[in-house]
């Protein structure tokens, strides 16, 4: 339909990485949830439920726009594609490939993902990222080099099985309600014991048998003692260390030195709750691991991920239903992006750009050879706008809001020639030189990845409004322009099977396959379906072990002067990631319109802050002004506040720090001073 009246079809939520099924309801003109294989009785928390009223939002951009003389104009899409092609080929020209930068994005579909880094590796860069880099990246290398594979080990189905859920620096009841709801909490409420490490009391923690309230950045000492404990006591699984591990000798001398009194103090948690942890984790018989962002968003956030695995492989609690590493994935596409090669270093199916071996396969099937050197990730490549990058191709997401550092951010986008393709005039759009106005989940056929590696189908219910285009359609358009690739697929479903064509982990699945349920990878070609459970008798790739990693506790970016409090930030669950999509939405911004610092009442009354307070939050970065939640929720000397909102916009006081392997910044730990406006 072309008048914006929706047809009732089977689709996915656009929102979180759990993968609700979800349709319209004519009658009250609502999401509203069907039977899916993720969410069996149909259920939607409030996200999924008010996700039609973003489509008709008051910014949605309608037509091409461009710059003229400092002011964004509407054009023709002639036009809008000229002035790209025009600038990116005389960057191209000047410059080279490699002067041009994409951000792919993480909420949109496998094939627009697959088909821009197609393109970005024709032109010839390898400069294309998507914001997994900014929630997962550390969690990704960290499983990449232990166990062979980046992405959740179990399945949310099998999961109920565990004895004990050992969730670390993640908060499912509010970010996965629809997981927790469905799997996690009739499991709690069968018997399982929940461990929750958390610098901040949240709805998980509500619903744990024991809360280890963290400082931020202090999750090494934590979990190493657990390690120490676990050996020491000899209560960790020798069968499988001997036989599926390897280095457990070094690891023990590198935990010799360890001292858990010492740990304990230095992450602020009394020494018997670790030690009760460290129990509750060796004694149980299957242990389901959970990781979020309070783990990997640090600056040695992949450190803090090996942390963790040590633990899984200490007392054997991988490859068997009820255990595993369990990254819980934010957004919709979040795993897809990364998986179809939106990604500076790997192509599709988390293969090596630099490989020679898998360059010629791709040269093959693509007609040309992919860029053997790894491109900039996203926050380096923002960083270098204006020198290393001359031209940004901003897909959907919206840096302005998400990268740390704001204020720098804010400056470097407006030094390259700026593309953004985006639904509203989100603040990345606002600095553009061109817009191209795309579709919306509910406009567009597809493929999305789940957090448990479930591709289902979006279908489209509605054309995208007025002048705005299928994103797919833009980006190969982009694609024609600037090469000299033959794109002319009939719709998603041909661009998905090249995808499954080069990609080995997606090599058996088919949109029909796919159907209204779901098809899992890896699934490799001639296999009858996709693998459940990871490692079971080997490790992903085929190795009979994994090892240990020795790390050690390594202090924040930032450090913290008398009279500073720590800024933590993180996620409500009425909103999500940058707000551009749920700050849209009048029934999210009804349950919840602005932000707040939560702050400890010891650290409320000693600035003479009351609850309801104005606050200036500041640090050498940036300050933001904020009303004041007071709550025994948060830990002395620490305050919280969210990533959704544009003002307060809490990045500006975040660092750039990046963890050396993974590139992820530092969002979890910013010192800051806090003051009464
Ligand atoms: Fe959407 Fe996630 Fe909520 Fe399900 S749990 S309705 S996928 S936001």
């Amino acid at each position: 339909s072309s008048d914006g009246e929706l047809e009732p079809k089977k689709s996915i939520c656009p929102f979180c990485g759990v993968g609700c099924g979800l349709t319209y309801n004519e009658d009250n003109g609502k999401g509203t949830g069907w039977e899916g294989p993720v969410n069996t009785r149909g259920e939607l928390c409030p996200k999924g439920a008010a996700a039609f009223e973003m489509l008709d939002a008051d910014d949605r951009i309608t037509q091409p726009m461009v710059r003229e003389n400092g002011h964004l104009v509407t054009a023709s899409w002639e036009e809008a594609m000229d002035r790209v092609a025009e600038n990116f080929g005389e960057i191209v020209e000047e410059h080279g490939p490699e002067a041009l930068g994409f951000f792919a994005s993480s909420n949109c579909t496998n094939e627009e993902n697959y088909l821009l880094q197609k393109i970005a590796r024709k032109i010839g860069t390898n400069t294309i990222d998507n914001c997994a880099r900014l929630c997962h990246a550390s969690t990704v290398a960290a499983m990449g080099k232990q166990l062979n594979v980046g992405a959740m080990t179990n399945t949310t189905d099998d999961l109920g099985e565990a004895d004990v859920f050992l969730v670390c620096g993640a908060n499912p009841a509010e970010q996965h309600p629809v997981i927790f709801n469905s799997y996690l909490g009739a499991a709690l409420r069968d018997g399982t014991e929940m461990v929750h490490i958390d610098p901040r009391e949240n709805q998980t923690t509500q619903q744990a048998d024991m809360h280890v309230g963290v400082t931020p950045g202090y999750d090494i000492p934590v979990l190493n003692a657990m390690a120490k404990v676990i050996i020491e006591e000899e209560l960790h699984d020798e069968e499988f260390v001997a036989e599926r591990t390897e280095g457990f000798e070094a690891f023990e001398e590198h935990l010799a030195d360890v001292d858990v009194a010492e740990n304990a103090e230095l992450a602020g948690v009394p020494e018997e709750n670790i030690r009760e942890a460290a129990h509750k984790v060796a004694e149980a018989d299957r242990v389901a691991s959970f990781t979020g962002m309070g783990m990997s968003q640090h600056k040695y956030g992949t450190d803090n991920v090996h942390a963790l695995i040590n633990l899984v492989l200490l007392t054997g609690n991988i490859g068997k239903p009820g255990t595993g590493v369990n990254p819980l994935r934010g957004q919709n596409n979040v795993q897809g992006a990364a998986d179809v090669g939106a990604s500076p270093s790997s192509l599709p199916g988390y293969q090596s750009v630099e490989d020679p071996e898998v360059r010629a396969d791709f040269e093959e099937a693509w007609g040309f050879e992919p860029p053997a050197e790894p491109g900039l990730t996203e926050v380096e490549a923002s960083h270098a706008a204006g020198d290393e990058i001359q031209g940004l191709y901003v897909f959907a997401e919206n840096p302005a809001i998400t990268e740390p550092h704001s204020d720098r951010i804010h400056e470097d986008l407006q030094e390259a020639f700026l593309v953004v393709q985006d639904l509203f005039m989100t603040e990345t759009a606002e600095y553009a030189d061109v817009i191209l106005p795309g579709s919306a989940w509910a406009e567009k056929e597809g493929t999305y990845t789940n957090t448990d590696r479930r591709l289902q189908r979006v279908r489209q219910m509605r054309s995208p409004p007025g002048d705005a285009k299928s994103d797919l359609e833009i980006i190969a358009e982009f694609g024609r322009r600037m090469t000299d690739l033959e794109i002319d697929y009939d719709g998603a479903e041909a661009v998905f099977d090249e995808l499954a064509s080069v990609s080995p982990i997606y090599a058996g699945i088919t949109y029909d396959g796919i159907g209204e349920s779901y098809q899992r990878w890896p699934f490799y070609e001639g296999a009858e379906s996709g693998v459940d459970i990871l490692h079971e008798d080997e490790f992903y790739g085929g190795e009979k072990t994994a090892p240990f990693a020795l790390v050690e506790h390594i202090d924040p970016g930032d450090e913290v002067e008398e009279g500073e409090l720590v800024l933590t930030t993180g996620r409500v669950m009425q909103h999500f990631n940058s707000g551009a999509l749920s700050r849209r939405t009048e029934t999210l911004m009804r349950m919840r319109g602005e932000d707040v610092l939560e702050m400890h009442p010891t650290d409320a009354e000693e600035r003479g802050i009351e609850d309801g307070d104005w606050v200036r939050v500041e640090n050498e970065r940036g300050e933001v002004e904020v009303e004041v939640a007071v709550t025994p929720a948060i830990a002395e000397g620490t305050v919280f506040m969210t990533f959704h909102y544009a003002d307060p916009l809490v990045n500006r006081l975040t660092g750039d720090y990046l963890d050396p392997v993974a590139k992820i910044p530092e969002y979890k730990h910013s010192a800051v001073s806090v003051s009464k406006t």
